[in-house]
């Protein structure tokens, strides 16, 4: 989340509490706790298979999943008919928001930065006609048209590490700047889309980014900590089990060591900006949420999907030509098994935001990212809201993100959410060196089962048909880098494979 500033020179070490732990300090607290989650989701599915159809509708192309993919690719179907279903209440997916006093604040991913103009022109130009980004002759880059919500540089990150108040997460050595001129070369050539590396990089693919470091470097257990406190943060896999292009892909995707720096772009509802704005250009009628979408089968020319309506509790068959598939792929196996065994290699990291909204003014240092390495390792830091908005209560955000086998956890969060909001509540007390119980209005739990697929390697230059009956696909899973850039590739990609057909 640091990217903008990995290089900065650290070194300065501020005065800190570290013996100032606030263990589980809510225990005597007296808040709400909003927990969003998808566990009925299986349940609903199954029971839905039983019920009788109560409307059938068709459609040219029907649209799996309301996440960046799947609304990129509405946006480019140049004039096709579409339905598009997403399960939640709202849109959004990982890029989503939830609403504390009438503002809308980041509950996954929540920043961007500006785009060079080597990046792929599709996602470009949909970004353009949005009126989200304007090329910057003067910094040959496409530069954010809604300067206020940029994030200004002096107020960008802190990184608290196992104590102590630090300037970067990987302090500055010989080793660091040894690793800054052995990926140099790579700038420039480390492209988003990640489709359009060249094919001379497709060896970074093979090995582990931890190998390659391993290789060309004397690394320490202490730099591996940083590095892997970095890939966690942003591909939810460590060093050893990323590939060493979505590695070198964080480092050098774009002109990091020249000025100007890239600007910061992350509006108080994080990515959900995007989501808006591909909405709100889009036909209103053919957006449902709520819809959940529990079984699909090949005709001879045309698609049947039965799709629940989670709302209204009754379930509706779609007649489609297409179908785009931008939801979570290992739910193929049972939407379309034929489909699933092409993404049977993904495996997902989940990953859990919790959102503490504060009553009052209690904190004067305000940084928006606060990185904070820890014995947990899960505990990823938190975002201030207040270098964001001004307005309003304070919100921050905090991540957490999981081993892949821990999907069970994230299920009994479920049933006991006030120990992660406990846990967080010390954290962020332990960093601001003062007891925040009291000052807690509301804590808000969003779990993400199976949100970041991990570019392991192989994953992103796996060989993957693009079209499976006339079902195309789209989504980071679909063998892309867990970024905004990506996602919208990816469904640009899936609505051209099927105008081709
Ligand atoms: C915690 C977190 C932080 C992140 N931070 C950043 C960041 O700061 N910047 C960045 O660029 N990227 C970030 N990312 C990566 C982010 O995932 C991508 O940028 C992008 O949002 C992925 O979009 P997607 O459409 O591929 O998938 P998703 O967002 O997962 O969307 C898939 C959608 O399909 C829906 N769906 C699935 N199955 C069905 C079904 N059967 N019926 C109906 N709907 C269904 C889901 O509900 C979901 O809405 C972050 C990811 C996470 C998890």
């Amino acid at each position: 989340m640091d990217r903008r500033s990995f290089l900065k020179i650290g070194g300065t070490f501020f005065a800190i509490g570290v013996g100032c732990k606030f263990d589980s300090p809510a225990k005597e607290s007296n808040f709400g706790i909003t927990v969003d989650s998808n566990r009925n989701i299986g349940h609903l599915a199954r029971n839905a298979v039983s019920q009788a159809i109560s409307q059938n509708l068709t459609t040219d192309v029907l649209i799996v999943g309301g996440g960046i993919a799947g609304l990129a690719a509405a946006s480019s179907l140049k004039g096709r008919a579409f339905l598009l279903c997403e399960m939640n209440p709202k849109l959004g997916g990982t890029s989503s928001a939830v609403n504390i006093g009438g503002t809308q604040f980041s509950q996954g991913a929540h920043y961007d930065l500006s785009y060079p103009g080597y990046y792929g022109k599709e996602s470009l130009s949909l970004l353009e006609r949005l009126d989200i980004i304007k090329w910057s002759g003067r910094n040959d880059r496409w530069d954010f048209v809604e300067k206020k919500y940029l994030i200004d540089s002096k107020n960008e990150q802190r990184c608290f590490s196992n104590g102590v108040f630090m300037e970067s997460v990987l302090p500055n050595s010989e080793l660091k700047q040894n690793m800054i001129d052995l990926l140099k070369p790579y700038i420039g050539k480390m492209l988003l889309p990640t489709t359009q590396i060249g094919v001379e990089m497709h060896w970074l693919d093979k090995l582990s980014f931890y190998a390659y470091l391993e290789k060309y470097l004397p690394i320490t257990a202490e730099f591996i900590e940083s590095i892997d406190y970095q890939m966690l943060d942003d591909f939810g896999g460590t060093s050893r089990e990323i590939s060493a292009m979505a590695g070198i892909h964080y480092y050098t995707c774009r002109p990091y060591f020249s000025k100007p720096e890239p600007e910061l772009f992350s509006p108080p509802e994080g990515n959900y900006y995007f989501i808006n704005k591909l909405a709100r250009s889009l036909p209103k009628e053919s957006i449902k949420t709520n819809y959940l979408v529990v079984a699909t089968s090949k005709q001879s020319n045309h698609w049947l999907t039965d799709v629940w309506n989670v709302q209204e509790k009754r379930k509706i068959r779609i007649k489609s030509k297409n179908i785009i598939y931008a939801g979570q792929k290992h739910l193929l196996q049972y939407l379309y098994p034929k489909a699933y065994s092409q993404f049977k290699d993904v495996t997902y990291t989940p990953w859990i935001i919790v959102n503490i909204e504060l009553n009052g003014e209690v904190i004067t240092s305000n940084f928006w990212q606060n990185d904070y390495l820890s014995p947990n390792g899960q505990f990823l830091g938190f975002v201030n809201s207040k270098t964001q908005y001004s307005n309003g209560n304070r919100v921050l955000s905090a991540y957490y993100c999981y081993p892949s086998v821990y999907h069970y956890l994230v299920q009994e969060i479920e049933t006991d959410p006030k120990k992660i909001v406990d846990e967080t509540i010390g954290y962020l007390s332990t960093y601001y060196n003062q007891d925040l119980t009291k000052y807690v209005k509301h804590a808000y739990v969003k779990l993400l089962g199976h949100a970041m697929p991990i570019p392991a390697p192989g994953f992103l230059t796996k060989q993957r048909a693009s079209l499976v009956d006339g079902m195309s696909f789209a989504g980071v899973d679909s063998g892309r880098l867990p970024l905004m850039f990506d996602a919208m590739d990816s469904g640009i990609q899936a609505a051209n494979v099927l105008s081709e057909t």
